[in-house]
């Protein structure tokens, strides 16, 4: 056998990952159940672009699932992991690098006025939902179909579309226990939360919800529903959690919470937080987030947390994105990237709908808007893995899954948008 023949490519790493790792990955969305196909194994990132094994370089609209909106290997967010490392990786004490982030964080997130630091989107979500329960002295909380807040027990539960559903566990392992306090609504449902709230305000400890929804793709609030959920909250005493992990740092400096004009109790933040690195975090109103231990006591840890390497980094990312205020141009790449696949998807006569706030976009093979979990699931499915393969076979990098949003990054330019969209053209003309 020759060289090339012996080297090691995505299918012989995938095929030896499966050996050892539960479907070869370390988080499901990575192994392309829904599409097929063998993952691409990434060898490097460079600003928008990825590298695979195999030679290929793809336009990334992922990065990273959300993280790397100023792009892969940032100079800045480089340079300060790097100093960071010259001084230790970790100590279990204090480091001035957790206060900086903290305040930034405060200075940026309108709604937070004391943020407490984790080590994932799901820790954040996890550890919100006990300080809402615990300072409430409630236990039930609300959450939508269709949104996803990391694979916490309680929060594990999706609904069918439509009425009212009381808590069953999506994922064996999940005690009826765990979800009989979580009730699910349809997304953008003001007269479902009017319904749920009815006789059972005093209750309800949270309701929880992403505010730009990003996890069954990109669905947008209606004005309406948000004034509904921040009324009755208020009403009710009942704690407003908007789970900022994705849209956090990405549809505005100041999260989705700034754009559309609505403050939370408690906002849960991660991916860009950390910039790359595993970082979340929860925080809020002083009188809640001093209910957390050791001022109060309801329990939280984490031998990991504030961790210093992932400070620097997040840091870093967040005092770039101040520094250079990209969003006006996220908003203008993003905006050419809808416009021309709009066009290009009426030219092929494929029906598509599509959903975008800001840098974050979904592009539903649907004839009908797409507004919630069940508008969301009516799309076909089957059509967005061949424009997936397409795409990937073209070189670009999209969410493997017709149900998440891609991103745009500062490093995006309108050239590679325009290389985007001749792709697109060309596999749309295959569909
Ligand atoms: C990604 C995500 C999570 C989970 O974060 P992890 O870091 O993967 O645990 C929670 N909520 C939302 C909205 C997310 O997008």
């Amino acid at each position: 056998m020759n060289d090339t023949a012996n080297r090691p490519n995505s299918e012989t790493e995938f095929a030896r990952a499966c050996k050892s790792i539960p479907g070869g990955v370390n988080s499901p969305a990575r192994a392309f159940g829904a599409v097929g196909g063998t993952p691409p194994y990434i060898q490097r990132g460079d600003g928008p672009y990825l590298f695979d094994i195999d030679g290929n370089q793809y336009i990334d609209f992922i990065g990273s699932w959300g993280p790397h909106i100023l792009g892969h290997r940032h100079p800045a967010v480089i340079r300060a992991i790097q100093l960071a490392l010259e001084t230790g990786t970790s100590f279990g004490a204090p480091t001035v690098a957790e206060s900086e982030l903290a305040e930034l964080v405060v200075k940026l997130v309108p709604s937070v006025e004391k943020v407490r630091m984790v080590n994932s989107g799901t820790e954040a979500t996890m550890s919100a939902i006990r300080l809402a329960r615990g300072f409430t002295g409630r236990d039930v909380i609300i959450k939508f179909a269709g949104c996803y807040h990391g694979h916490v027990d309680s929060l594990l539960v999706q609904a069918g579309s439509g009425a009212l559903t009381l808590g069953t566990p999506s994922s064996p392992g999940v005690p009826s226990g765990c979800t009989a306090d979580t009730l699910v609504l349809p997304y953008n449902d003001v007269a479902a939360l009017g319904t749920a709230f009815e006789g059972k305000g005093a209750e309800l400890a949270a309701v929880i919800l992403e505010p730009v929804c990003g996890n069954m793709g990109c669905v947008v609030p209606t004005e309406e529903f948000l004034q509904a959920l921040r009324q009755t909250c208020t009403n009710n005493g009942t704690v407003l959690i908007f789970d900022e992990v994705m849209s956090g740092f990405r549809v505005a400096l100041n999260c989705a919470q700034s754009r559309l004009g609505v403050t939370p109790d408690l906002t849960t933040l991660g991916k860009i937080l950390g910039g790359g690195m595993p970082v979340g975090a929860y925080g809020g109103r002083a009188d809640i987030m001093d209910a957390v231990s050791p001022v109060g006591s309801v329990y939280q840890a984490g031998t990991l947390s504030g961790n210093p390497v992932a400070m620097a980094s997040g840091l870093a990312t967040l005092q770039q994105l101040v520094k250079d205020d990209p969003y006006n141009k996220l908003e203008s790449l993003a905006a050419q990237l809808e416009d021309g696949l709009l066009a290009a998807a009426k030219n092929a006569n494929v029906p598509v709908q599509i959903n975008r706030v800001g840098s974050m976009l979904t592009m539903f093979f649907n004839e009908q808007p797409v507004t919630d979990f069940a508008t969301a699931t009516a799309s076909d499915t089957d059509r967005f893995a061949k424009w997936f393969h397409g795409m990937l076979d073209r070189g670009v990098y999209l969410p493997c899954s017709q149900y998440e949003a891609l991103f745009v990054s500062a490093t995006h330019t309108p050239e590679l948008i325009d290389e985007t969209l001749e792709a697109a053209s060309a596999t749309l003309a295959t569909l």
